[in-house]
């Protein structure tokens, strides 16, 4: 079975791929589809954008389609990035200038106020229409200094107080074990097998 994910980020589709890959889909990126229009991601949450990127595209390209709108949400910013995480600077996927706001922003912030989560909503979208969405988020603290290689978007700053290690430092599968996208790709796969079950029976 041929699943669309519908994402431009490299980190986001080297992360779903791992996670999907002992099943039965194959998984193809946008890249494979590159007449496809572009879509505006101008929703109030996270739940809205996935839904109007996973329904777009499954219209326009007839595959199913899955697709990620996630970000970092940080209670001392009042909620700031959220939706707007990938562009928080202004520079639409500028990790190295949206992590030099976020620290601007944070410069006053003491350790024990530094709480932050990243959410990530998976909405999961058939070219007829019929979209559902899956939820998944971790908890973590943000550090002063960058730590760590792995990873994309704010990681190097995302300490996992359980691991003592940043989300740029945590190896690939334990990432995927327990973030935000590992949480609610999880909630997805039970669908998807119920899609490839109804695949065979046709
Ligand atoms: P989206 O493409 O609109 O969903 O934006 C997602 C943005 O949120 C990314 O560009 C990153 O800045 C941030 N983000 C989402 N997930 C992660 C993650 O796993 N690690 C680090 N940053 C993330």
């Amino acid at each position: 079975m041929r699943l669309l994910v519908a994402t431009g980020n490299p980190g986001k589709l080297k992360e779903i791929r791992r996670l999907l890959a002992n099943n039965p889909v194959e998984v193809v990126g946008l890249t494979e589809y590159p007449d496809l229009p572009a879509v505006v991601e101008d929703g109030d949450t996270f739940a809205a954008n996935a839904r109007k990127k996973a329904t777009e595209i499954a219209a326009a390209s007839g595959c199913l389609t899955l697709a990620d709108d996630s970000g970092l949400v940080v209670d001392a910013l009042g909620g700031a990035p959220g939706v707007i995480s990938a562009r928080y600077s202004g520079l639409d996927g500028d990790d190295e200038a949206n992590n030099r706001k976020l620290m601007e922003e944070l410069h006053e912030v003491p350790d024990d106020r530094r709480q932050a989560a990243f959410h990530c909503v998976m909405a999961l979208a058939e070219p007829g229409g019929r979209c559902r969405t899956f939820e998944g988020r971790i908890a973590g603290r943000l550090l002063r200094e960058p730590r760590g290689e792995g990873g994309f978007g704010y990681d190097p700053y995302f300490l996992v107080p359980e691991y003592g290690k940043t989300t740029a430092e945590l190896p690939l599968d334990i990432k995927n074990r327990i973030s935000h996208r590992g949480h609610a790709l999880r909630k997805v796969l039970p669908v998807l097998q119920e899609y490839d079950s109804a695949d065979e029976k046709n």
